[in-house]
């Protein structure tokens, strides 16, 4: 078993090419694979490897009073996630272009523990906002959530138009783990919406704390796992369905003319039958090919 470390931190990160030296020894003294974004503004990085690996990845990184108090999210992975460790400098550490977005003005967080309290009220009394792409909350998300419907993260400034009738409602804003609630939110605020909040920890957190509780389907991450449980075996819903066949279905796959590559949920029939593919056209292309 592998451990999948998940965490971020805004933080003035003065030097970030000598931090990003630092991140690289550290992780290839222990064996450790992801992909790590460091900037001026902070670190955010999905690390994986052995779990003493990550015990020590996780002290080294507390004892750097820069770093001390971050919050991991940990999950488990039967294989290693990355084939590789990257570690990039960057503008942003989680991109969305937006020149004024003042993060002091981000909204307050609500705990796991308050959202479970509530959840079944979500769509009456507050509405639940959920931040991540479309291909993430397709197969998964809260119940009674209104998905925010960006391809990219970029996207969501022009988005938030879909929502201006909820301006004066209470909302709380979720992602996988917190890091776009941080911005999402900031600019909910920043556009006159008048009472934000946002999901601490993320649906990871809150999963791990109340499966089974409010949240429907998978999660989806972005490592080689794809998407991970967020609700016990027997618990388990599918919402989403197969590109092909419409049948419910949760497993996303690659369409395998690598000049498409789009990711698509397939069921294992119709992997066979239109040959890993997302359409007949892309089937011919891989033929030739
Ligand atoms: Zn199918
Ligand atoms: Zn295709």
């Amino acid at each position: 078993m592998y451990k999948v470390l998940l965490f971020y931190k805004f933080v003035d990160i003065k030097y970030p090419e000598r931090e990003q030296k630092t991140q690289i020894r550290l992780c290839q003294s222990l064996n450790l694979k992801g992909r790590t974004i460091i900037a001026r503004e902070g670190i955010n990085a999905t690390v994986a490897g052995r779990e003493e690996d990550i015990e020590r990845y996780k002290k080294e990184m507390w004892d750097n009073p820069l770093f001390s108090d971050i919050e991991f999210k940990e999950s488990a992975s039967e294989n290693l996630p990355f084939k590789k460790l990257s570690v990039k400098v960057r503008d942003e550490i989680i991109t969305l272009k937006y020149k004024k977005l003042k993060l002091s003005k981000k909204a307050k967080y609500i705990e796991p523990e308050e959202l479970y309290e509530i959840i079944d009220k979500s769509g009456e009394d507050y509405y639940i906002i959920d931040m991540r792409n479309n291909y993430e909350t397709d197969i998964g998300k809260f119940k009674a959530s209104i998905p925010i419907n960006t391809d990219n993260f970029r996207d969501l400034p022009k988005k938030i138009k879909d929502i201006k009738n909820l301006k004066n409602k209470k909302l709380i804003t979720v992602c996988t783990g917190g890091i776009r609630c941080e911005k999402a939110s900031a600019l909910l605020i920043q556009n006159g919406f008048k009472n934000v909040y946002q999901l601490h920890g993320g649906i990871i957190k809150y999963g791990q704390k109340y499966p089974d509780k409010g949240f429907e389907g998978k999660c989806y991450v972005f490592d080689g796992r794809i998407s991970i449980d967020i609700n016990s075996k027997d618990r388990k819903k599918i919402i989403s369905k197969c590109h092909h066949c419409g049948n419910l279905e949760d497993t996303y796959i690659n369409c395998a003319n690598v000049e498409c590559n789009k990711q698509i949920i397939c069921c294992s029939k119709c992997i066979e039958e239109h040959k890993h593919c997302c359409s007949d056209e892309c089937v011919k292309i891989k033929v030739k090919a």
